[in-house]
């Protein structure tokens, strides 16, 4: 049996840095060596492309992922896509196992009429732009005046929030500068979110629910008719301290005053989503309204109603997707797995093949949670050294020759630094903290030193 670890980890998100941290700090009967391979020039996943520009608290978990990689027992090959730059059977030739911690990037979807109109977009999608994610367009169409944002989770907040707030007012954050732009230039004046169940039953948090009462210069909107609560909502406010919170933060806006704010956001709540309307782009949407069905959920009225928005944002959920060669749950947008094992289409283990993250348990859950899974992960491939594969070209170099051999131009960990270096001098040059750097060739540049730093 060998007395070595040679593990690729594909996805450098928090899942695949945390499996990384757990296996180096685990007591083990062999040496590892980790390489983790990034098709973005840059790594942290979702922390970077994903959590909110102005949320900076959690953005500063990257600090923390920053000093794993800067353990020096991690070598990062960022701009390597696997399944294409290299294959699971180049893996195995080179490693004892991999772990894919590839996460989710796209939407789920919504099967309603009118959905694929123009003006009709993925929350996820919309997120990428305003995070500067390399691979989306970089211009977003801002031209309506009234949007609506369908779904009840903190990813619908973090759209509508983005939608209402002011631009000036995300300058202090890293937001690229086309972004700052293009929000700059958004005539919106109302941003409505629409949940299918009631006030008690939504998903996103109190704190990202109080912070919408925060924004400069915009008014929140709710509506009186939402709060007749129904018994099982009276007693998960008794039961529940968070649903208590966020019955508290209604209360107040029930009670205040608009200030006649050139921005509103409305919350609109029982209410499920029925079409987009319009012909050629987003004229509206329809919705049903919903009551409680005495069992905590929730049912159709029949009673149709309908909004003038000129855009609509899905923020129903994000989805995972196929990894090259490594089977497939389509229906849950995962790989499948027995607590991050691997599994066949007959539910057999796959030999050497992991998965961590949300690739594993599917895109819910915080940052925090992908450090349990990866614990889980890390304790089977512990386990199962006796069904490791067996690499002919297990040494470092060879699968460093074996990309060049290829013509990949990969970036490694100082090239993270360069252009991270890079990025923090450009918003030192302006008074902000960071400011990103979008396009692949030039975050690939920088790093790779090709382009003076700023
Ligand atoms: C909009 C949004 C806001 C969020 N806000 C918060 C928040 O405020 N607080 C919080 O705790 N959590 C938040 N989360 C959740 C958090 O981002 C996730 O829990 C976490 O990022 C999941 O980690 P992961 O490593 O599994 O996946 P990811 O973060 O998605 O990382 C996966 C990595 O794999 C890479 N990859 C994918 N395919 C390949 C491939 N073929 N080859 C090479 N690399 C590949 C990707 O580029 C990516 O870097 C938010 C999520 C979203 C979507």
């Amino acid at each position: 049996m060998t007395n070595k670890l040679r593990l690729a980890i594909v996805g450098a998100g928090p899942a695949g840095i945390y499996a990384a941290d757990i296996l180096l700090k685990t007591e083990k009967k062999f040496d590892v060596s980790i390489d983790l391979f990034e098709q973005l020039p840059a790594p942290y996943g979702l922390v970077r492309y994903g959590v909110a520009p102005d949320h900076p608290r959690i953005k500063g978990i990257i600090t923390a992922l920053k000093d794993v990689l800067d353990t020096g027992d991690i070598r990062l090959f960022g701009n390597v896509y696997f399944g294409r730059d290299i294959t699971l059977d180049d893996l195995k030739q080179h490693y004892h196992a991999v772990i894919f911690s590839t996460g989710a990037i796209r939407d789920a979807a919504l099967d309603i009429p009118g959905i694929d109109l123009p003006g009709s977009y993925g929350a996820a999608d919309f997120v990428s732009w305003y995070d500067g994610h390399p691979d989306f367009p970089r211009e977003w169409p801002l031209t309506a005046t009234s949007a609506a944002v369908i779904g009840n989770g903190n990813v619908a907040l973090d759209v509508a929030r983005i939608l209402a707030k002011r631009a000036d007012d995300l300058l202090p954050t890293e937001i690229p500068a086309n972004v700052y732009e293009g929000l700059g230039v958004s005539p919106i004046t109302d941003v409505h979110v629409f949940g299918r169940r009631g006030p008690m039953q939504v998903k996103f948090t109190p704190l990202e629910l109080r912070e919408l009462g925060e924004l400069n210069d915009v008014d929140m909107v709710v509506y009186e008719e939402d709060f007749d609560y129904d018994d099982a909502s009276k007693l998960a406010i008794e039961t529940n301290k968070q649903v208590m919170v966020i019955d508290k933060i209604f209360r107040k806006w029930r009670d205040e005053p608009q200030t006649g704010a050139s921005r509103r956001l409305h919350l609109h709540f029982f209410a499920g989503p029925v079409e987009v309307l319009g012909t050629d782009a987003v004229e509206g949407f329809r919705y049903e309204r919903t009551a409680p069905d005495g069992e905590g959920g929730v049912r159709g009225t029949g009673e149709l109603r309908e909004v003038a928005v000129q855009s609509v944002y899905r923020a129903v959920g994000y989805f995972g997707s196929p990894v090259d060669g490594i089977p497939f749950d389509e229906r849950r947008g995962v790989i499948p797995n027995r607590e991050g094992q691997v599994l066949d289409d007959n539910d057999e283990q796959l030999n050497g093949v992991y998965a961590t993250g949300w690739i594993k348990r599917g895109p819910v859950g915080l940052i925090g949670h992908t450090k349990s899974d990866a614990m889980e992960t890390v304790r089977h491939l512990v386990n199962d050294q006796a069904s490791w594969w067996s690499p002919t070209h297990p040494s470092e170099q060879a699968v460093t020759d074996l990309l060049a051999s290829r013509g990949v131009q990969f970036t490694n960990l100082d090239g993270w630094h360069n252009l991270d270096t890079h990025e923090l001098g450009l918003g030192e040059a302006v008074g902000r903290t960071r400011v990103k750097v979008v396009a692949r060739d030039e975050m690939v540049e920088i790093s790779t030193g090709d382009l003076p730093s700023a």
